[in-house]
């Protein structure tokens, strides 16, 4: 028999390596991108085309390659940034396996430009699919300019798996974000399809977060700095009250890298508690300076993740400096914490008149029901709790297996005379379930997942065709968002309208918002944008169904009600007869129960 092992070619080596190290356009970019700081570049371009599908281009002013370097610079394992296995605990640049520019030629047509200061002449390089192509001199400015071309031409399934446009651009912002936020002092242009989108100058840290986040970021920050003898931490974070809706402008660095660390996080968001109302999150950039020999970051391909050897230190000692940072610039908590309106609170202008901040929700809320809340339901011949009997709803769980907290003794005992003349009872229990009698015995709803399901619904109607209602805005408001989450608008800003969401892009990462569903209270427009928005992104990490059904999960999750919220008796009907009006009732979105029952029988059991 022969022998059956061999070395694979090294084009399929780097295929497979490319698989690890190169996702998609933005992971391509942030290599190329990071080659050019290592190269110590202090003017970048980055020309992309198609989202970075078609083209990918990076153009520098960092030291260029030699002749021999540039061919060298696409063997696998090619690097000038390390020589023994000792260098990699001592590393402080990007790039450090060799393997970025090697994969990028195995799974993509490449064409380098690069000529080394002093010299006359450059070099240019064309590669394809790992294929060395030609090798010719060229004349060129100083720098370095690598265009990729055609990611994954080679590897269909990789080009299928790609998502659209918009998601894709908003891939590459986000890498090129964090390397801009770690670069304050470079300056940086992108252009996608021949439009510039983002223009930096060279400048500090603060101005970068402004110019990258909006003008108005400038007076939602203060800074953050500590230092032990093991740690530096700089940086600047987000005042309490501007506290978003979503997780957007959340960044660690760790020597100059940008890092994933959830349990870090949790330290940020610890120092905020009580400062911000649950379910909001604060702004942060926060960079740490620690000793290589500290941390080790190569435990994850895309180093996004990196272990601190002393987390648990780091976190009490980030937390403090959070909090000391509050101190010295003694943001106190402003906030009624009831009061949901104190997010979107903002200056006033002429012809605003002062509304005190209540919460106005109305639970039977549907953007495309232009009408108020039907007060009358109560009379009409079908009584909601008629519909619902375990045999309409054979799936309901009849066991009883929920625990309702026991609520506060001194509560005097309420009289429940449902069931007669077809009017029923509601009552509510910690502002959270509603109880009621039904025929079978007693029902308990759970008011929030309740919302989330009329809401969904009803939302998924208007996507199947029905109108809603739209009105135009008093004052548009206006929506700030990061580079990332513009493009993650324009992606949804179609299906957006179609709910009633009148958007334009004013540029520089601003939409005007001038038209909302009718039923939508003008304080609560951008805060609901904002918070679906953050959803939506949640969403699109879990399964791969349609945009439009993400956005209305998203939508309806964002402007649920929450538990804590008073009803009145009419909203307790009105929520019970939108319920049993869906489709199914039963369930919330995320396939919790939205009510339970409790028979007459079982009642009967317990008393036994
Ligand atoms: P690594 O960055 O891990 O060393 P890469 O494959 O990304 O590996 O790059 C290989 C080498 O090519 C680098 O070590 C560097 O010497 C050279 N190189 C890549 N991009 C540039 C650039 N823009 N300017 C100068 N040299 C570069
Ligand atoms: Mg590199």
């Amino acid at each position: 028999m022969p022998d059956i092992i061999h070395l694979l070619p090294d084009s399929v080596a780097n295929q497979i390596a490319a698989g690890e190290v190169i996702q998609r356009p933005g992971s391509a970019l942030k290599e190329l991108i990071e080659n050019s700081m290592d190269a110590g570049a202090d003017d970048i371009q980055i020309i992309l085309k198609e989202a970075g599908r078609a083209l990918i281009r990076v153009v520098d002013n960092g030291s260029g390659m030699s002749e021999a370097d540039a061919r060298m610079a696409f063997e696998r394992h090619a690097t000038s940034k390390i020589a023994t296995a000792q260098d990699l605990f001592a590393l402080r640049s990007f790039g450090f396996r060799g393997e970025a520019l090697a994969s990028i030629a195995a799974i993509a047509q490449v064409e380098v430009l690069s000529k080394m200061s002093g010299n006359d002449i450059g070099t240019k390089i064309l590669i394809e699919g790992s294929k060395f192509i030609e090798q010719s001199p060229a004349s060129c400015p100083e720098g370095t300019s690598i265009a990729v071309k055609n990611l994954f031409f080679n590897v269909p399934a990789r080009r299928n798996f790609l998502k659209s446009n918009n998601v894709e651009l908003r891939h590459c912002i986000e890498e090129f974000q964090r390397v801009a936020l770690t670069n304050p002092t470079v300056a940086f242009t992108l252009y996608h399809n021949d439009k510039p989108v983002i223009q930096l100058k060279k400048g500090n840290l603060k101005q970068r977060i402004v110019n990258l986040f909006g003008g108005n970021f400038d007076e939602k920050i203060v800074p953050v700095n500590a230092e032990t003898t093991r740690i530096k931490i700089s940086g600047f974070i987000g005042k309490p009250q501007y506290a978003k809706r979503t997780k957007g402008e959340q960044f660690f660095f760790v020597n100059g890298r940008f890092i994933r660390h959830p349990y870090l996080n949790h330290a940020v968001q610890n120092a905020f508690e009580d400062l911000i109302p649950e379910g909001s999150f604060p702004s942060y950039f926060i960079y740490f300076e620690v000793d290589p020999a500290d941390i080790d970051v190569n435990i994850h391909p895309t180093k996004t993740e990196i272990n601190f050897l002393d987390a648990r230190l780091i976190y009490s000692f980030l937390r403090s400096a959070v909090k000391q940072a509050f101190g010295k610039f003694s943001i106190t908590p402003t906030l009624d914490f009831n009061a949901e309106q104190s997010f979107t609170v903002r200056p006033l202008r002429p012809g605003d008149s002062v509304i005190p901040p209540t919460v106005k929700i109305d639970p039977s809320y549907s953007p495309f029901n232009t009408s108020a809340p039907d007060k009358d339901q109560k009379n009409k011949t079908t009584g909601w709790e008629q519909l619902f009997s375990p045999d309409r709803f054979p799936g309901v769980q009849q066991e009883l297996d929920v625990q309702i907290p026991l609520t506060d003794n001194k509560e005097e005992p309420i009289a429940v005379s449902g069931e007669e003349n077809g009017s029923a009872t509601f009552i509510q229990v910690y502002n959270r379930y509603i109880v009621t009698p039904v025929k079978s015995g007693m029902m308990m709803i759970d008011q929030r997942r309740a919302h989330q399901r009329i809401l969904y619904e009803s939302l998924i109607e208007i996507f199947s065709g029905s109108k809603p209602g739209s009105q135009q805005l008093l004052f548009p408001e206006t929506l700030h968002l990061s580079a990332a989450d513009t493009a993650l608008v324009t992606e949804l800003q179609n299906d957006l309208q179609l709910l009633g969401f009148d958007m334009v892009n004013a540029g520089n990462n601003c939409f005007m918002v001038n038209g909302a569903p009718s039923d939508l209270p003008q304080e609560m427009v951008i805060q609901t944008l904002e918070k679906t928005l953050e959803e939506f992104k949640n969403e699109s990490g879990k399964t791969t169904t349609q945009r439009q059904i993400k956005l209305a999960r998203a939508m309806a999750k964002s402007m649920a009600i929450r538990d804590k919220k008073k009803l009145a008796p009419e909203e307790m009907q009105t929520l019970a007869n939108s319920l049993f009006a869906c489709s199914a009732p039963e369930n919330d979105l995320d396939g919790g129960k939205t009510l339970q029952i409790i028979t007459v029988q079982q009642l009967a059991e317990m008393f036994k």
